[in-house]
């Protein structure tokens, strides 16, 4: 079955966590014999790169969880899967069917490696698409590129058999109360059918005036739901449906990233509200003071963690043994780390574009809850 990205329960990931590493998370796109084929060569060459700097205790648990996956990564692919997310130990595997393309990726860690999964949610966060004209609707819910209409919330006035039916010759005798008439009752449904969680807003398309018509007609809780209008035929593809909406999604993305920005900058200029730095904004996570983390796509930063009393520091000069509580200590990716902290603690995150003011203070950035 494919699963949606906001479906995936990723502060349950957040808080997996071994004592040791244990976890091995394979992020791979599907569809097709040369994508398998080269999906092969890429995972053959990460083992082999692993095996050689891995103690051999661990080296054989790496051998019985690849011997576990092996048939998951060559299960046929379904309908829209477009790749495939995998997180095993040797006691489970966990695998997601994703209908948005994965980067290569395979690590093993002492936890889920959730960092991708959460930069596709915030890209592809569900919105609605209402396709207009004069006399016929269709609503859909467009969920990681996956357009579902949904269930009765479409009409047609000449098609008699639903609500709202009307002969030809009635039509454009009432031409004009008609359509005000219809277009009120697509307000209506609009307001019914895309009540969804997590919702991004609503983008309005069809061809011509009527979408205008509709606009005007709006409550003010729905006209401030809507993230775009775009012209596009009624009898236009799933697939040009999914562009047009996507086009509008991710400038709506953008603007929201830039209000963030902002409001950081600002923060940070006034000296009130904002902080920025590896260790400082670590710190303010674990006091539960950060009410938004925003993270630069592309940031790399290492570090280390003690795995008993999860103290992080940045850096890969790693001490021999945890300087608090004396217990192991790991190699990990920092930015990951971060992220999860804020996921366990309930906060916004925002990724941000290269390339702005958050690189300039080095990629990492709050804003403050107090
Ligand atoms: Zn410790």
């Amino acid at each position: 079955m494919l699963t949606f990205i906001r479906d995936i329960d990723m502060r349950a990931l957040a808080e997996m966590h071994g004592m040791s590493r244990e976890y091995l998370s394979l992020y791979l796109p599907v569809g097709g014999k040369e994508v398998g084929s080269e999906n092969a060569i890429f995972v053959q060459r990460r083992l082999r790169d692993l095996k050689k700097v891995l103690p051999d205790a661990e080296k054989a648990e790496l051998e019985q969880i690849m011997d576990k996956i092996g048939p998951v990564i060559d299960e046929d692919t379904i309908p829209q899967e477009m790749g495939r997310v995998i997180f095993a130990t040797t006691k489970g595997i966990d695998y997601y069917r994703i209908s948005l393309e994965a980067e290569r990726k395979l690590v093993w860690d002492s936890s889920p490696y959730i960092l991708p999964l959460a930069m596709l949610r915030e890209e592809y966060q569900p919105y609605g698409l209402v396709l207009v004209d004069s006399r016929k609707m269709v609503l859909y819910l467009i969920r990681s590129e996956v357009l579902s209409q949904m269930d009765g919330a479409s009409f047609d006035l000449m098609n008699k058999h639903k609500k709202g039916g009307m002969s030809q010759r009635r039509f454009q005798r009432h031409r004009e109360g008609a359509i005000d008439h219809f277009l009120k009752r697509v307000v209506e449904d609009m307001g019914i059918y895309l009540e969804v969680e997590g919702l991004r807003g609503i983008v309005i398309t069809g061809p011509g005036e009527p979408k205008k018509q509709l606009i005007e007609l709006l409550t003010p809780d729905l006209s401030g739901k809507v993230i775009g209008v775009i012209d596009l035929d009624m009898d236009s593809t799933c697939g040009d449906l999914v562009k047009g909406g996507d086009i509008v999604a991710a400038r709506d993305e953008r603007a929201e990233e830039k209000i963030s920005l902002e409001e950081f900058r600002v923060a940070v200029m006034k000296g009130d509200g904002g902080a920025y730095g590896v260790d400082e904004v670590r710190g303010l996570l674990e006091e539960g003071r950060v009410s938004m983390l925003l993270i630069q796509r592309g940031l790399k930063i290492m570090g280390w963690l003690c795995e008993s009393c999860h103290n992080l520091h940045e850096g890969t000069d790693m001490p021999g043994s945890c300087p608090l509580c004396g217990s192991a200590v790991t190699c990990v990716d920092y930015v990951e780390e971060i992220f999860k902290l804020a996921e366990r603690s309930g906060t916004i995150v925002e990724f941000i574009g290269e390339g702005t003011y958050l690189e300039s203070v080095g990629g990492l950035g709050a804003i403050l809850r107090y």
